[in-house]
């Protein structure tokens, strides 16, 4: 049972305070600096299985996972015994290694659209060289991307929509020329007459469609059913790519991605945090005919001095290939305690009378305040965040670090218990008697 005491935030606050004169909002990447929901960001120093250690020595019950890649938990022994081997034969070569091959069949075999791939050092470097590829492919220069999907940071995935955006993007990101930003079309997720509406204004101009299979950034929204198999044949009919950024999605929602679980092959796929095991790690792959347009054999150009990294290929293949090996066993765990903890605490909001809705695929899931279906980024928005930071903040003094934006989806891992579930949901009675009471 949770107790209720206040965590301590001391040396946390100390080392905020260094970090706010060091990075602008005292971080490296922006939602790790508590602005959605206020309050006292703890300095992790430590994780172990599904728990995480901060500089105060507070323990807490991660549902982050390193924003995805942890989904085997914290120092998982196979991982972290690659990573030391690999480590003791040199940190990198910038030369071919055996590992790359290694972890490229397990990809391969475990996606089939993918023929061929490259691995990146990011989610943001697979993302921005499909586009690239994409672009080149088809000899096209339009990109439609669905409002509240997350592609990496690079300037003409960073769109916003809005009213006209279908038409003309709008940098959704100061630092982005307009020039660069109206190529990509940003249009409702869900709604497959936009689609189809933006195709026939652009006819012959449409390189590809990019999209979360079932999102992650706007908070967990799975596709309309019907959804993703209008999107492939509208791309089919179109001679556009379909590009599927299984970033966060692969590896987590099935072994082979929601491109498995929905039994669609997109034209291209990305890659990035489960691959990469917790290192820095992307990957994008298509069939060979796409692929072999990319430098030393054709004419677009994308490289890496940190590409395929031995460290990062190791952790890849520990938690690929245990996957892989376990995958009966993982996939069934995952769901059921992930069932249980998005089922729990949304029973206990019912009982308190706070509005919730929960979205969940398997081990990703958020609990929405708000009473509407979650369907795309607007009815996303109807959440209120308030109510969310409130939340967010009581569990996390009560042990529970929940990712602290309304927007960001949950992940559970392996190495989460019944008990950690059970913590979890009397942590979010508790906190759903104090809002209401
Ligand atoms: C995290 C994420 C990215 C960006 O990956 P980085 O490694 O952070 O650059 C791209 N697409 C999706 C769907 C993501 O979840």
């Amino acid at each position: 049972m949770p107790v209720s005491l206040k965590r301590k935030i001391q040396r946390s606050t100390e080392l905020q305070q260094r970090a706010e004169r060091l990075f602008p909002g005292g971080v490296d990447s922006p939602v790790r600096a508590f602005r959605a929901v206020g309050g006292h960001p703890p300095f992790a120093v430590k994780g172990d299985g599904a728990y995480l250690w901060d500089a105060d020595g507070n323990r807490y019950i991660d549902y982050f996972g390193s924003w995805g890649p942890m989904i085997l938990g914290h120092a998982f022994p196979p991982v972290v015994d690659a990573i030391q081997q690999a480590a003791a034969r040199s940190a990198s070569f910038g030369a071919s290694t055996p590992a790359e091959g290694d972890l490229a069949e397990l990809v391969v075999e475990a996606y089939p659209s993918v023929e061929k791939l490259r691995f990146v050092s990011s989610g943001t470097e697979a993302t921005m060289s499909a586009i690239r590829l994409a672009r080149a492919f088809t000899g096209r220069d339009y990109v439609i991307k669905f409002e509240g999907c997350y592609h990496g940071h690079s300037d003409g995935l960073l769109v916003k929509a809005g009213s006209g955006v279908a038409t003309f993007g709008i940098p959704g990101s100061a630092g982005v020329p307009n020039d660069v930003a109206r190529y990509t079309l940003a249009l409702p997720f869900n709604d497959i007459s936009a689609v189809e509406a933006v195709f026939a204004e652009h006819r012959g101009e449409i390189a590809c469609i990019i999209l979360e299979p079932i999102v992650g950034n706007m908070g967990c929204v799975p596709p309309a059913s019907g959804y993703l198999e209008a999107l492939r044949k509208i791309t089919r009919e179109e001679n556009a790519l379909l590009i599927f950024d299984e970033v966060m999605t692969g590896f987590r929602v099935a072994y082979g991605g929601a491109q498995e679980l929905y039994g669609i092959q997109p034209d291209m796929t990305t890659l990035g945090k489960i691959v990469g095991g917790g290192l820095p790690c992307g990957a994008f792959g298509a069939r060979a005919e796409i692929m072999d347009m990319l430098a030393p054999l054709g004419p677009v150009y994308q490289a890496g001095t940190l590409s395929g990294n031995p460290l990062a290929m190791a952790a890849g293949i520990a938690t690929v290939g245990y996957l892989k090996e376990h995958r009966t066993e993982v996939y069934a765990r995952l769901e059921s305690l992930s069932a249980a903890v998005a089922d729990g605490v949304a029973a206990e909001a019912a009982k308190a009378g706070v509005p919730l809705t929960t979205n969940r695929v398997g081990a990703m899931f958020t609990w929405f305040f708000t009473q509407n279906h979650v369907t795309d980024f607007e009815s996303a928005s109807t959440s209120d965040t308030a109510a969310f930071a409130h939340f967010h903040n009581a569990m996390l003094d009560l042990g529970v670090w929940l990712p602290p934006s309304q927007y960001e989806a949950a992940f559970l891992s392996a190495a989460h218990s019944t008990d950690d579930v059970e913590i979890t949901i009397a942590a979010a009675r508790e906190t759903f008697a104090a809002i209401v009471g």
